[in-house]
């Protein structure tokens, strides 16, 4: 297929015209310090959709100090006015909904029922971090001895970075600020600079919904590290929390090592979808589109590497494929679009590679494998059948509609493949004998494991990783732990 350039709708422009341009700083939206601005464009023709102010180091310090002069009283805000203001916040995220959604189709390209997905995940963050702000325990004991006290008691951590990726524009975002409002702190909140445009108009909502000035301050930017690195070296910034790749995860960490930062790093994910030879395989197919093609497959979550036991691979694969060469490829505006553009030029480039790489070595595109013409960065849905189990695709993260299917012998295999990854984020388990998939998940290394389940996000479950998939966990209870910090306090005998 080919993919005709696009002009804006009248509906489409008068959104863009409202969605805030400028750097948020201290309650006001206003042009970076030297005037500097960058595009924002939309994938699936490359048009330029807005153009936004480009924060400075400087425009970050100042961020950073409205930040540092709210926190004090922000600390001392009750949690129940807290809990309210991410709660108007969830009711206000809900009511523009379509303007979320619309936006964030248009800067990212997925499709407008995945975006709108998005929204009700992105805005349950609001409402379950409402929920938990005023679900704050501390503890009060008497010491082993028998006299004295301990009492214990949980504060803000302070000032806090706050770093989003740019595949899920508003979730990413929500996941983070509203545990940070929950549990006190102030931040600065760097979008990534592909996808800003959702991030701002959020940032406007939350200032709509009643947060005071200072308390959320937002600078996008086309220079990530001349935000990050100033920050980072500064004393008064106290936590970065950071979703994104695990290289630029690993330099964030050794840079917020100087100051000893508390750190969450959110990172990659090589995802393995394991088909038991017991599976429902209808199930499997429904479950294996839904982990891979969410978010046109640029998700941490998403399955990248389909282990399927050798008796029923031939039979899955067929069936994932015929499922995967039915979809609709097109911009995410259009209502029968199933799969939109990917991020940029270079995101389709690193998928093609891979699946050129692949086929090299021996492996079968099933179904698709060669990139679309025309304006757009489309790549097609592909299965790949026959993947050497040292081909490059199952070691990276492909981060695109492509599937590669491999084969094991009994589950002790299927254990050693999924673990032969340095990655330990998101994992699929199908089988119909729940003491095998209670056996597996004991001995697989993931943060997360899905049982007969294709989609395992909740704002109400502890989202993470182990091994260089990261550090921390959002959503939750744990979600507010990782912006607090615990103070002891030790009573002589009262
Ligand atoms: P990225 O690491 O390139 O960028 C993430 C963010 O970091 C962006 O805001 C970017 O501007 C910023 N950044 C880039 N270089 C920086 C630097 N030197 N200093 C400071 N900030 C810098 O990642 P991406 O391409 O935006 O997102 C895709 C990656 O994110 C994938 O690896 C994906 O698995 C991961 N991801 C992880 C999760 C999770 O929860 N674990 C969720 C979504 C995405």
């Amino acid at each position: 297929m080919s993919v005709s350039p696009v002009d804006l709708s009248s509906h489409e422009a008068s959104l863009l015209a409202s969605v805030p341009t400028g750097l948020l700083i201290g309650g006001q939206w206003r042009d970076a310090s030297d005037g500097g601005t960058f595009d924002v464009h939309d994938p699936s023709n490359g048009e330029v959709l807005a153009t936004l102010a480009s924060a400075t180091s400087a425009d970050a310090v100042a961020a950073l100090d409205a930040a540092d002069a709210a926190q004090a009283s922000w600390a001392r805000t009750a949690p129940r006015e807290r809990a309210e203001i991410l709660r108007r916040a969830f009711d206000l995220v809900i009511e523009r909904a379509d303007d979320f959604a619309l936006l964030m189709t248009l800067e990212m390209g997925k499709p407008l029922a995945e975006a709108r997905g998005e929204v009700t995940y992105g805005a349950e963050f609001l409402r379950w971090f409402s929920e938990e702000a005023v679900r704050d325990y501390g503890r009060y004991l008497t010491t082993p001895e028998g006299k004295n006290k301990i009492l214990v008691q949980h504060k803000p951590v302070g000032p806090c970075l706050l770093i989003t990726p740019w595949n899920f524009p508003l979730a990413m975002a929500t996941r983070k600020v509203a545990p940070a409002v929950a549990a006190g702190c102030t931040m600065v909140l760097k979008p990534a600079k592909l996808t800003p445009l959702t991030a701002q108009y959020f940032a406007q909502t939350m200032l709509d919904a009643g947060l005071p000035p200072g308390v959320l301050n937002v600078v996008s930017s086309s220079s990530a590290s001349g935000i990050s690195g100033p920050l980072l070296a500064d004393p008064r910034l106290r936590k970065v929390s950071f979703t994104g790749s695990t290289p630029v995860g690993r330099r964030l960490m050794a840079d917020a090592a100087q100051n000893v930062l508390r750190t969450s790093m959110e990172l990659g994910g090589n995802a393995p979808f394991i088909v038991f030879e017991d599976a429902d395989l209808d199930k499997a197919v429904e479950g294996a589109m839904a982990a891979k093609m969410r978010n046109m497959g640029e998700a941490c979550t998403a399955a990248n590497r389909f282990l399927v036991h050798s008796s029923v691979a031939a039979e899955f694969t067929a069936k994932f494929a015929a499922a995967m060469g039915a979809l609709v490829t097109g911009r995410g505006t259009e209502a029968t679009t199933q799969v939109g553009p990917l991020i940029d030029s270079g995101a389709r480039d690193d998928v093609h590679a891979l699946v050129s790489a692949a086929v090299d070595a021996g492996a079968t595109a099933v179904t698709g494998g060669k990139p679309v013409d025309g304006p757009g960065y489309f790549y097609p849905p592909t299965v790949l059948a026959d993947v050497p189990n040292d081909a490059d695709i199952l070691r990276q993260e492909i981060f695109g509609p492509v599937a590669p299917v491999t084969t094991f012998v009994d589950e002790a295999d299927a254990i050693r493949l999924a673990n032969a990854s340095e990655y330990g984020l998101a994992s699929y388990l199908y089988s119909k004998d729940f003491n095998r998939l209670l056996r597996v998940a004991e001995q697989i290394e993931f943060g997360m494991v899905g049982f007969n389940a294709g989609v395992i996000s909740n704002a109400a479950a502890p989202f993470g990783g182990v091994k260089q998939s990261g550090l921390g966990r959002e959503g939750g209870s744990e979600g507010i732990a990782e912006y607090s910090t615990t103070q002891y306090i030790g009573i002589a005998d009262p």
